[in-house]
């Protein structure tokens, strides 16, 4: 491989979630480039959700762009063009590249003409569909062309086009990964949970199916950091996530809500059902480990509209097994 895919995978991979946020923050912020992320609503349908300090200073304050429609902000002849390509990113799921020359409004409402060269990253959604783009634009109007004899053959450009492509795709792979997931543990972080948890509830809801949410908590939890240290309390939060995942389906949702504390969401699955699989999980700790742990369920009820309606209910059960003794499942069917 290339010595500098390499080299930037290999420090990219050795990131741990803090800095990997702090990268992509510092790169929005200072990067000399325009960078913007639209979120897909529909078939060329495209709204702004973000645009970094460069391209605000170019077009102005960022509350009139941000939450409008693509064509809000362009007139017709100035929007098909951006709107396509947009659409062809969405279409082939995958980064492009291209270069466009085109008008828009400065910060002064004045319309210019402008010569860009743009990447656009698609960002999927665990379903695999392409939910927001994340784009970059070079304004290129003011650099010399760049004659095409430049390039030694075009073999040698298409090469270096799909190195970076590959390297970008990774790149993004690697940071969704470090959005999403918990550093310790490796299972969902709970921001993501909630939100796929919201999915699931709602259609739970539609299709009138069962849903179950188990919240789990490690008994005694500090006194392993506070008589073996917080390296083996870290060992301890991992086994847990460990053996969670292995006796829960696939389609079940495993998180680290905070802490020592957990959150299994179970999509089709009845009380008793969920006091089965959890009865397992506790039975399995206590005989592969020294840990025990406090499990408290609750079930979709009819009028639960958010994911907190369910949480607040396993949380009042958690409490309930704590104070019972610990080591212990509580449910209401
Ligand atoms: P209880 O049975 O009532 O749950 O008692 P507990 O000691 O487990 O109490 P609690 O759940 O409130 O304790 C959570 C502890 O988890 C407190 C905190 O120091 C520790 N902790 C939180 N995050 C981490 C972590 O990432 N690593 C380690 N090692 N410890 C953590
Ligand atoms: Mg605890």
């Amino acid at each position: 491989m290339h010595k500098t895919s390499w080299m930037t995978s290999d420090i990219l991979s050795r990131l741990n979630a803090n800095a990997g946020m702090l990268l992509v923050r510092s790169l929005w912020e200072y990067c000399p480039e325009h960078m913007f992320i639209v979120r897909v609503e529909g078939p060329a349908d495209f709204i702004i959700e973000a645009m970094n300090p460069t391209r605000t200073a170019m077009l102005g304050d960022e509350s009139a762009f941000v939450g409008k429609r693509i064509e809000q902000l362009l007139p017709p002849p100035m929007c098909h063009g951006v709107i396509a390509n947009l659409s062809r990113c969405v279409e082939c799921a995958s980064p492009i590249r291209y270069e466009e020359k085109g008008g828009y409004i400065d910060c002064n409402g004045e319309c210019q003409q402008g010569h860009w060269q743009t990447l656009l990253v698609p960002i999927t959604n665990q379903e695999g569909f392409v939910t927001h783009l994340f784009g970059v634009s070079r304004d290129v109007s003011l650099l010399p062309e760049k004659p095409l004899s430049a390039y030694r053959d075009s073999k040698e450009l298409e090469r270096r086009v799909h190195e970076r492509t590959a390297e970008l795709v990774a790149t993004n792979e690697h940071l969704t990964h470090l959005a999403t997931h918990d550093h310790l543990t490796d299972i969902y972080n709970r921001r993501y949970l909630l939100e796929l948890a919201e999915l699931e509830l709602r259609r739970a809801s539609r299709y009138e199916q069962s849903l179950c949410l188990m919240m789990l908590d490690i008994d005694h939890f500090k006194e392993i950091n506070d008589t073996d240290g917080h390296l083996v309390g870290d060992d301890a939060l991992r086994s847990v996530a460990r053996t969670i995942l292995a006796s829960v389906r696939e389609c079940d949702l495993v998180g680290r809500y905070g802490g020592d504390e957990f959150i299994i969401l179970m999509p089709e699955t009845t009380a008793d059902g969920a006091r089965e699989i959890a009865e397992r999980l506790r039975r399995t700790l206590t005989q592969t480990s020294p840990l025990t742990i406090s499990i408290g369920i609750a079930s979709l009820a009819p009028d639960d509209r958010f994911v907190v309606d369910l949480i607040h209910r396993a949380d009042m059960l958690l409490l309930q097994a704590k104070r019972n003794g610990r080591n212990r499942i509580e449910c209401i069917a």
